[in-house]
């Protein structure tokens, strides 16, 4: 998201819409918001012990970009705040990012904990504040000798825009990450974290360890997504899949590995009506002769 909110600004501003720079005790106030929305969402997540917030989540609507019109139903005010976001980031430089990100402000509270961090030679400055005027995230990179302890999100635009050598430089102590080490390490990350999952056998890119019922003995239909196959409702739930094929009342060549929103449309060109709560309640029906 914050790159894609990047690439919007850089659209708006080669189109000439006016840039909006909020500085001062403005810029102060508005970096707060982001940490009251973290602490709310903390607070009602905790009291209603479920993500009842989900639905408004830019977050998990961004997730399901690949959904289609099922992303209406279930995110439609998520879809609109997505929206809204990518829109202002047309006029304020990564403005979800500064100002109401709540895992920004997650972040940012672990950000003073980070090894490496931006640093300004003060005797090798020449001020000609190239650095502040390119931040990402709108930082007076210029004044102070380290970025910032929590809202540097270390893009390294400031240390590419410096026109002094060695002036703007990640560092911990004697030690200088250049920037292509920067870029180079969230994917040497990536790829051990990814691979070593795959060489365990423990990546997967789907839910598991689903709740069956939940805490009052109800079946937990939530967990029955579009997203998820036959075949996984079936693992997920410990049911045959012949079974739930039989009560469903669906062919036996049915594709019990294809996900149920798409799925739908293949049994629509069959003249069959099967949708992800027809599912939930063939699961219900099942769950409850078993128990
Ligand atoms: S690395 Fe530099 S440009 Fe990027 S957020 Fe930090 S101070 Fe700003
Ligand atoms: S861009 Fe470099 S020289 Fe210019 S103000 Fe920033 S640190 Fe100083």
């Amino acid at each position: 998201m914050g790159t894609i909110q990047t690439l919007l600004n850089k659209l708006a501003q080669k189109l000439k819409i006016k840039q909006i720079k909020p500085h001062g005790k403005v810029d102060k106030i508005l970096r707060y918001v982001k940490y009251i929305l973290l602490f709310l969402i903390l607070f009602i997540t905790y009291k209603a012990h479920e993500l009842i917030l989900r639905p408004y989540d830019p977050w998990a609507v961004f997730m399901h970009l690949g959904s289609g019109s099922e992303i209406f139903e279930e995110f439609l005010i998520g879809f609109i705040i997505l929206i809204a976001i990518f829109l202002s980031s047309m006029f304020i430089e990564r403005a979800w990012c500064r100002y109401l990100c709540p895992l920004g402000a997650t972040l940012a509270l672990l950000a003073p904990l980070s090894i490496f961090k931006v640093r300004r030679s003060d005797s090798k400055c020449v001020d000609c504040r190239a650095c502040t005027r390119n931040c990402s995230m709108g930082l007076n990179v210029h004044s102070q000798e380290i970025a910032s302890k929590t809202e540097c999100i270390s893009c390294g635009e400031c240390i590419s825009r410096c026109p002094v050598d060695n002036t703007l430089e990640m560092k911990k102590g004697s030690i200088v990450l250049s920037l292509n080490k920067m870029a180079a390490m969230p994917l040497v990350i990536l790829v051990i974290v990814v691979g070593s999952n795959i060489a365990l056998g423990t990546f997967k890119t789907s839910s598991s360890n689903v709740e069956v019922l939940n805490e009052n003995g109800v079946l937990n239909d939530d967990n029955i997504k579009g997203y998820m196959t036959i075949k996984d409702v079936a693992t997920e739930f410990s049911i045959d899949t012949n079974i739930i094929l039989e009560k469903a009342s669906l062919p036996k060549d049915t594709d019990i590995n294809k996900p149920l929103k798409e799925l739908k449309n293949d049994l629509l060109d069959k003249g069959i009506e099967f949708e992800t709560e027809d599912l939930k309640e063939v699961v219900k029906e099942l769950i409850k002769q078993s128990y």
